[in-house]
């Protein structure tokens, strides 16, 4: 699905010499590439402010946290998305408010977010898959109601909607630098992306055990650092982000035409204002159970993301959902298949995936070329 050794062949002798510059200093803990990696991701992201922390689901519960989130507040958000997403909110003390999403994007939908509302205190937008949520229309939302409006922005580095990336939006947006991601590390990480000092300096405070200054403990934290070497990593790969995104939007463009005949096969779309960074391509196809058993026995890598809405994870039993209660999300979790996507993906490989797409959907009894 993704060759993260190709990504490691163009940053090695940068990631090489920075380790070894690192290893001469000691400084694995707030070294100066910390601070340096902080600055250039927020100039990267538009955003006044950039905390490095632990990983993505630490960003976003200290997001919520550093905005003073009421114990058992709710926060919408939408129900196909990755389990951290719910799982930040519980575990800063809050509630999720599942909503179901727009059919042809599966984005988080203004509408049924603003139904399923009730006394919710925040608002999640995810942007899944390496595109933004209609942002404009869920801030919208959040001004007329009250909301604080967060971002899940883990899968979308370098994205943009109407010229606008993801933590300039509401207060703050979480990201993740889990290897897979966009922009990955060689381990875990994360930040906070925010224009809003004092959640930059609150995360910063409830990341570092609580204080402020060394020895001072002003409330009750965590240990949630991003490391100097993989601050390293992440500089390196930072310079390659823009290309290597534009590599992913071609090689989902090679796909676009690669499937166009294939009936029954429902290509993803770039909803309007969107820049597409292509974090997953994931179609949707009939009997995909069968489908994605074909391809993988064809050697494929295909994957599904994700199998099971959250809300009908064992999980979050406690919620009390049921099947039939967000059934866009739910038919979406049976059809989608996501096909292996990455900046260094060859035309070969894709037209390998493709024609082993159009067998496995004849195999499966779906209808697949449509030649
Ligand atoms: C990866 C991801 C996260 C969490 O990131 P971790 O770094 O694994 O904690 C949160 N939300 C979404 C949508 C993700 O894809």
């Amino acid at each position: 699905m993704v060759d993260l050794l190709a990504g490691h062949a163009e940053v090695a002798a940068e990631v090489e010499e920075g380790f070894a510059r690192v290893l001469a200093t000691g400084a694995f803990i707030k070294g100066p590439d910390v601070a340096a990696f902080e600055a250039e991701f927020a100039a990267f992201s538009g955003t006044a402010h950039c905390v490095g922390v632990a990983n993505g689901t630490d960003a976003l519960e200290l997001a919520l946290r550093a905005a003073e989130m009421p114990a058992g507040a709710g926060v919408v958000m939408p129900a196909n998305t990755f389990v951290a997403s719910a799982e930040a909110v519980v575990r800063a003390g809050g509630r999720p408010v599942f909503a179901d999403v727009d059919d042809e994007f599966l984005l988080l939908d203004p509408e049924r977010a603003a139904e399923s509302r009730g006394d919710a205190w925040g608002l999640l937008p995810v942007h899944l898959n390496g595109q933004l949520a209609p942002m404009a229309p869920l801030a919208a939302l959040a001004a007329e109601t009250g909301l604080r409006l967060f971002e899940d922005a883990a899968q979308c580095q370098g994205a943009t909607q109407d010229g606008r990336g993801a933590g300039s939006w509401g207060l703050a947006a979480g990201t993740s630098f889990y290897p897979g991601k966009n922009l990955g590390a060689y381990g875990d990480g994360g930040a906070v992306l925010t224009n809003d000092a004092e959640i930059d300096r609150l995360v910063r405070e409830l990341g570092d055990h609580g204080s402020s200054r060394k020895y001072v403990h002003d409330r009750l934290g965590f240990n949630s650092r991003l490391d100097t070497l993989q601050a390293v990593v992440l500089r390196a790969k930072l310079r390659r982000l823009a290309d290597w995104n534009a590599a992913r939007r071609a090689a989902a463009a090679r796909y676009d035409a690669l499937l166009a005949d294939f009936e029954d096969v429902r290509l993803p779309r770039t909803a309007p204002g969107n820049v597409h960074v292509w974090h997953l391509y994931a179609v949707r196809v009939p009997r995909r159970d069968e489908v994605l058993a074909e391809l993988n026995a064809a050697g494929i890598g295909a994957g599904i993301h994700y199998p099971v809405p959250v809300h009908l994870q064992p999980a979050f039993r406690e919620l009390g959902h049921r099947p039939g209660d967000f059934p866009v999300a739910e038919r979406a979790a049976a059809e989608i298949l996501t096909l292996p996507l990455f900046p260094q993906i060859t035309e070969e490989q894709q037209v390998r995936v493709a024609e082993a797409l159009g067998k496995a959907l004849a195999r499966a009894g779906a209808s697949g070329s449509g030649a």
